[in-house]
């Protein structure tokens, strides 16, 4: 199996911390140059500092907001006129809890703003590059909810659903160009975004953060939370030349948690 991306060049969005940052180090040590974007400049000069470079990797940053689209349009398209990218991963923080039917419309642009039309921007910015090199990869971090909704995330859900259905069709669209797209849906995983959940419905619910943690901990057959490293190790083999043949796949890395088939 060969999971080498010496030469390549990374994209990885949402990545000053959390599954982002996991997989920005997982892929330097597969040998990639990595570019980490996200919002906070001196996260990241720390984050791109503690990549591997072993191999003569070179890695860089980009300091922009993903609800930015004019901003993340321009630093991208300077980005890889630079340096062409040959792998994109698509993320950013989850949009904040609630009920559908109590959410604002506002927040939903926001949260189309920040993952489908970054994602969108992004896609379109890398992918001519992508095909002049014969070689893409578009990894999208989404959520278990694209097959089974979480209550209390309503924007978040019909986001998530959103960016599943393009990323099938973009795939279809780019297959025969050697450039493969698809989903990650993170199941819950040790960040900073489960301990946001836990405060929300901590405060919702009336309960400690122990006791949601516990009920969260009970829907997970493997009895534990994820690592973002474990998360991280699906993102990188799909990233890698072994994975030319997987497209428009959604794939789970949640200890058995979702019930569907
Ligand atoms: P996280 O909050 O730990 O990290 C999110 C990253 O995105 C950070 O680097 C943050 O700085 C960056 N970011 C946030 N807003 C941004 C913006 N506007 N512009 C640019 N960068 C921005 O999140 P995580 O746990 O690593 O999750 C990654 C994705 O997976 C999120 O969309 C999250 O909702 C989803 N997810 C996470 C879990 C979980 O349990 N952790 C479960 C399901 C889905």
């Amino acid at each position: 199996m060969n999971l080498e991306l010496d030469g390549m060049h990374a994209l990885v969005c949402g990545a000053s911390e959390g599954i982002g940052r996991a997989t920005a180090t997982e892929l330097a040590s597969l040998g990639a140059n990595v570019t980490v974007l996200a919002r906070r400049e001196a996260a990241l000069r720390e984050v791109a500092a503690t990549l591997d470079t072993s191999r003569g990797q070179r890695h860089g940053f980009l300091a922009v907001d993903a609800g930015d689209t004019n901003g993340l349009r321009t630093s991208v398209a300077a980005l890889t006129r630079a340096w062409p990218v040959h792998i994109l991963v698509n993320n950013s923080g989850g949009p904040p809890g609630g009920r559908a039917i109590d959410a604002d419309i506002a927040a939903f642009v926001d949260a189309y703003t920040k993952h489908l039309i970054a994602n969108q921007t992004l896609a379109q910015a890398l992918v001519p590059g992508m095909r002049e090199a014969g070689y893409g990869r578009i990894v999208n971090i989404i959520s278990t909810s694209v097959y089974e909704p979480i209550p209390n995330l309503g924007v978040s859900n019909t986001t998530r659903g959103a960016v599943a259905s393009w990323a099938k069709t973009l795939s279809r669209e780019l297959a025969a160009g050697g450039i493969t797209v698809n989903n990650v849906l993170p199941g819950f995983t040790e960040t900073g975004r489960i301990d946001a959940i836990v405060a929300d419905r901590s405060a919702k619910e009336g309960k400690t953060p122990e006791q949601v943690r516990a009920g969260m901990l009970a829907s997970v057959p493997a009895g534990r939370f994820a690592k973002p490293s474990e998360t991280a190790a699906l993102i990188a083999f799909l990233c890698g030349p072994s994975a030319a043949y997987i497209t428009g796949q959604s794939i789970a890395v949640d200890g058995g948690r979702m019930q569907s088939i």
